[in-house]
């Protein structure tokens, strides 16, 4: 799976990755000047006719660009964070009507809820992945996006007071298991989710898979389910510290141990925010009707091998038979088209209930909310029992795949918390090694 689409479209908006090709940028002019791709010549046992150094002595010429690139990079890094700090400041103060440089810079960055540490997380990914060794590959889209991941996580269990991890909410597909797949009880994440619960973290479960019951929700997660079931060292608490936000923001079950399925379904009117009270059944009828109008056409236009898919809260378009792939191009043309039509329909122009249209990877959904609402109502459902306040963002982390593709289900998590943009379920596990490391840095 990769997390580069090099789809050109008609429409930018949606654009999401203007601020890691931004640090990209920034990181290839000190490669072109130092990586020095002729120091590979200065191997002898390939090179011998060259004669420069005895066999089997160091490539001082590598290791001098090396160190010279690392030193490049870092410098680089730590004058973006200094950047972020200062649009942080720009962000908080109501009276300054001037846009941060940054915000010049990028003009599609958003908010941010922490600081990010990018030079500690640069040395970091550097140790992993030898970014400054390299002499003709440069700092990559993917080495900026692990860097930003790594900086979140440097960020979120920093010893400064109120900033540490109170929530983990996890997206589904291709986050925690392959796209399409289950948690099985051997997936190496399901210890790594069960150390969080220990820690106290609250974990909640943000996938746009949409149904009303909860033996669905058992057969794609039940590895996990089963395994806080049967533990023996998480406490009553830890093991309801688990929730289950399904359809991006419209069905809620809780972990319960005394029922068939391990999950409770939590009715709406014990959890629904008060904005999201506002949101009119006849609303979300016109929406999904307009929604399954325009799929149904991009269907027909595009010829595509999909049938529709029509359920309370959403409505999607699936492959007509599961070995079927549609083309990435028609995936993103559907979402866009849709996505068009239903801002411009009058129950898209007068905003009263939102939606998330998105390439699911071989499908494509309309959900009613978005991911950002799913993650509001978990902050609220572990608000703190003394003072009733909700989980600030801050103190929040999404893990998703979705930040780049049509509609990017995930990166809407990014307005109400922190977020890491992950690749694949083994990323996810590298992710949580790390955050589990750097706890345990706090903790002792
Ligand atoms: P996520 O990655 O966990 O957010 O799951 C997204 C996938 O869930 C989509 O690509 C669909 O394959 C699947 N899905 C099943 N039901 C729904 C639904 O009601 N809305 C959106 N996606 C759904
Ligand atoms: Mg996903």
């Amino acid at each position: 799976m990769t997390t580069r689409y090099r789809v050109e479209y008609a429409l930018k908006t949606h654009r999401r990755d203007q601020f890691i090709e931004w640090i990209k940028g920034l990181l290839a002019v000190p490669f072109v000047l130092y990586s020095q791709p002729h120091g590979v010549f200065e191997y002898p046992p390939s090179f011998p006719e060259l004669g420069t150094s005895p066999p089997g002595s160091p490539n001082l010429v590598l290791i001098k660009a090396r160190e010279e690139a690392h030193r490049r990079y870092a410098e680089i890094l730590h004058d973006v964070e200094l950047m972020i700090e200062d649009h942080i400041a720009h962000q908080n103060d109501p009276d300054n009507p001037f846009p941060s440089k940054l915000k010049l810079l990028v003009p599609s960055i958003g908010p941010f809820f922490t600081r990010l540490p990018l030079e500690a997380a640069f040395k970091f990914q550097d140790r992993k992945r030898y970014i400054s060794s390299r002499r003709f590959v440069s700092p990559s889209f993917n080495d900026v996006r692990l860097i930003l991941n790594s900086a979140q996580l440097i960020s979120v269990t920093s010893t400064t007071p109120g900033s540490t991890l109170q929530l983990a909410t996890f997206d589904g597909d291709v986050t925690l298991y392959d796209d399409g797949q289950s948690l099985e009880p051997s997936s190496p994440i399901i210890p790594r989710l069960l150390d969080l619960l220990r820690k106290n973290i609250k974990i909640g479960i943000v996938t746009a898979a949409g149904y009303t019951s909860a033996d669905k929700y058992y057969a794609r997660l039940h590895g996990l389910l089963d395994s806080i079931a049967t533990s023996v060292d998480l406490n009553p608490t830890q093991k309801r510290s688990v929730i289950i936000m399904g359809g991006e923001a419209n069905y809620l079950f809780q972990f319960d141990p005394t029922s068939e399925h391990l999950l409770s379904p939590v009715p709406r009117s014990e959890w629904l925010t008060p904005e999201m009270l506002l949101w009119d059944e006849r609303d979300i009828t016109q929406l999904l009707d307009i929604a399954e109008t325009a799929l149904a056409d991009c269907i027909k236009t595009l010829n595509l091998p999909a049938m529709l898919m029509r359920k309370d809260r959403a409505v999607g378009i699936i492959p007509s038979s599961p070995n079927i792939r549609i083309p990435r191009e028609s995936l993103e043309e559907t979402v866009l088209c849709v996505q068009k039509i239903l801002e411009l329909s009058s129950a898209g122009r007068n905003k009263r209930v939102p939606f998330c249209a998105f390439n699911g990877g071989n499908d494509v959904f309309v959900d009613i909310g978005d991911k950002s609402w799913g993650v509001t109502v978990c902050q609220r459902w572990f608000s703190d029992p003394d003072t009733g306040k909700p989980i600030k963002g801050e103190n929040t982390l999404h893990v998703g795949d979705q930040f780049l593709s049509a509609g990017a289900n995930d990166f809407r998590a990014r307005s109400v918390g922190t977020t890491a943009w992950i690749a694949s379920p083994a990323e996810t596990v590298e992710l949580l090694d790390e955050l589990g490391e750097l706890m345990g840095k706090k903790m002792s």
